[in-house]
């Protein structure tokens, strides 16, 4: 895992270049979905074993897992709003890529075990090519450490940088088109 802090942080790259309305809703289900996947911690804890399909970076960080996620959340919180399909649409990739972020982050990571992307459908563990981020320890008390300080240095330099740059860039891009002239 990196922390459940930094997963809502790359969330946030992911809202911010999404063109809908963002209310609050938008911004929670994000960030909430993007940490919810270590929920499997609690079974590693109660003895799961850690490469089962039901145990650490199992089935929750699965894209089964984010795109159920995406459609609860849809139909928990956006049930009411009029918005047409193409809106909703754009919702639910919207958090399926901030939920599956955490997955493909933790692939990135220099410790544990694999992710299981395709869970249910294919129980192997992943990792992807680029194992940078150093991986956060599950226990929470080690996390008060040195180590968990280079944990931090390393999800800042990874994660919450690249997530300023979006912010940046894409702050930019908007008020380039807002100054551009309409054409019509
Ligand atoms: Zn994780």
């Amino acid at each position: 895992m990196a922390s459940a802090f930094s997963h809502a942080v790359a969330s946030l790259a992911v809202g911010r270049v999404t063109p809908v309305a963002r209310d609050w809703r938008f911004w929670l289900i994000g960030a909430i979905g993007a940490a919810i996947p270590d929920m499997d911690a609690l079974g590693y804890w109660a003895g799961v074993p850690y490469d089962s399909m039901w145990g650490h970076r199992g089935i929750t960080h699965s894209f089964f897992f984010a795109g159920l996620y995406s459609i609860a959340a849809l139909l928990l919180f956006y049930r009411s709003d009029k918005y047409d399909l193409k809106i909703k649409i754009i919702l639910f990739l919207s958090f399926f890529v901030s939920v599956s972020s955490h997955a493909l982050l933790d692939a990135c990571t220099t410790g544990g075990l694999g992710v299981d992307l395709f869970a249910p459908f294919h129980d192997e563990r992943y990792f992807l090519p680029w194992r940078v981020i150093r991986v956060s320890p599950i226990s929470i008390s080690r996390f008060f450490t040195y180590r968990g300080l280079e944990v931090l240095a390393s999800e800042f330099v990874w994660i919450w940088i690249p997530t300023i740059i979006v912010f940046v860039l894409s702050a930019i891009w908007d008020k380039v088109r807002k100054d551009s002239p309409a054409s019509s």
